[in-house]
């Protein structure tokens, strides 16, 4: 990395390593921390010492480590709303999958721009994604300039990018070759579920996760229906059947595990495997409250995720630590259940474990420079005794003022410094457009098929 001068930003709260420090001072040079301390113990003389240093005091607001979001589906974006209020296999065959059918590559990458966007504008600095044409996500994140796993979805039928099982596979095995030194992208595995795969799938994607020491993704759990799917499919249910393929262990994220048994649960935590979280997701589509607190207490590393903007409707990480500290306190009816802490390690320090990042998602000396500043002179933040607490049950995404990966500062309040947003929402209009008339056509077909038809 290019030698960049030393940024010293300070603002009222700092979210350290340590925890909250108010009037804290954090130094960053050559896009890593170099260290966090409060801002008295910063020599008067230190800015002038350094004359090519930046200071730059952020006022009444709290700088805190990125928020990392472990399970998106970018490029549902433009899906947002078309498919409100229905059940989840419902929702995917009538609602997400007729018209992702009808998804252009430029489409894909207009989504995840979209998503990007929304993701920076709210804190986010790294996210894990799962879906076709990842390549065009890959060039959306580089241009944005965020961190994150991407992965190309494996199903065990045909889709837009592969023909075979074995074409998934090596779909797969190119992009991890193609991505396995870039400072920002990774890629890993993602099997789509138990159900939509075939075994081989699991298997061999589970070891090509070893040979590039990559995380392991599939959607697990998530429903009672995906269970007795599977159950009809393998006579196990999910969590037993993976494990009898020897596809459970530290680098398994099973996405949702909402519908799982107490010893499913000890069989998680046992294998070492990691969940994510998604719970507005979970609770749009009433799959189900995952036994979150439970995962925790077994041990289980649990990370955060939004899922896509179509079932969700916001990428919004704020809602999803609000939603997963109040949905686990209704779940054990037990108010000191998950506390704003554990909410917010949730969104990054187990967010960066979940996806084996080669950093902590803290503010710790030596972790890269990936943090976003919480705006607290609004009035819904004022007074602020404890910021964890505010960013856990009072801010939302849109109180985010900056956001900066890797050193380098991508949104400034309401700039985004790496995209042209006039233009991306030209495009998102015109994308609009075009998926009302795919819309038309589809309803029209619809029609057509259930007229009956004439009979001599
Ligand atoms: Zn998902």
């Amino acid at each position: 990395m290019n030698h960049t001068p030393p940024l010293f930003l300070t603002a009222r709260w700092v979210i350290g390593p340590d925890g909250p420090m108010e009037n804290g001072c954090v130094h960053i040079e050559d896009g890593r921390i170099l260290g966090v301390c409060p801002r008295h113990e910063v020599p008067a003389t230190l800015f002038e010492d350094a004359p090519n240093a930046e200071h730059r005091d952020l006022g009444e607001a709290c700088i805190m480590p990125g928020l990392i979001n472990a399970h998106c589906h970018a490029p549902m974006a433009i899906l947002r709303g078309v498919a409100d209020d229905m059940e989840l296999l419902t929702w995917l065959e009538k609602g997400v999958w007729p018209l992702e059918k009808e998804f252009t590559r430029e489409m894909t990458f207009l989504g995840a721009m979209l998503a990007c966007a929304e993701m920076i504008a709210s804190g986010i600095t790294c996210f894990a994604d799962m879906y076709v044409w990842s390549g065009e996500i890959a060039r959306a994140v580089e241009a944005v300039g965020l961190r994150a796993v991407l992965s190309e979805g494996l199903l065990g039928f045909p889709t837009r990018t592969y023909g075979s099982v074995e074409e998934s596979l090596a779909l797969c095995r190119s992009f991890m070759e193609e991505f396995k030194n870039h400072p920002l992208i990774r890629f890993a595995p993602a099997p789509h579920t138990a159900f939509t795969t075939v075994s081989k799938q699991l298997v061999e994607s589970y070891a090509m996760a070893g040979e590039f020491d990559a995380p392991w993704l599939i959607h697990a759990a998530e429903t009672a229906s995906e269970n007795a799917r599977v159950q009809e499919l393998h006579g196990q249910r999910t969590i037993p059947f993976l494990d009898s393929l020897g596809c459970l262990g530290e680098r398994s994220v099973l996405v949702h595990a909402v519908d799982l048994t107490d010893e499913e649960i000890e069989i998680i935590a046992a294998r070492g495997a990691k969940v994510v979280h998604c719970p507005r997701s979970n609770w749009k589509l009433a799959s189900g409250m995952a036994p979150v607190h439970g995962l925790a207490e077994a041990g289980v590393t649990v990370a955060l995720g939004t899922d896509g903007a179509a079932s969700n409707n916001t990428l919004d990480i704020f809602g999803e630590m609000r939603a997963a500290a109040l949905g686990a306190k209704v779940r054990e009816m037990d108010p000191t259940a998950l506390h704003a802490p554990q909410a917010l390690a949730m969104a990054t320090q187990n967010g960066a474990a979940t996806l084996r990042l080669p950093f902590s998602g803290t503010l710790a000396p030596g972790q890269p420079a990936d943090l976003c500043v919480l705006n607290l002179a609004a009035p819904h933040l004022q007074p602020c005794h404890d910021p964890v607490s505010h960013a856990v049950y009072a801010a939302q995404g849109s109180d985010v003022c900056l956001t900066m990966v890797a050193g380098h500062v991508i949104y400034d309040h309401g700039a985004f410094l790496t995209l042209d947003y006039p233009a991306l929402l030209d495009a998102g209009q015109e994308i609009a457009a075009h998926m009302r008339e795919i819309m038309d056509r589809q309803e029209r077909q619809r029609c057509e098929d259930a007229r009956p038809q004439d009979s001599d």
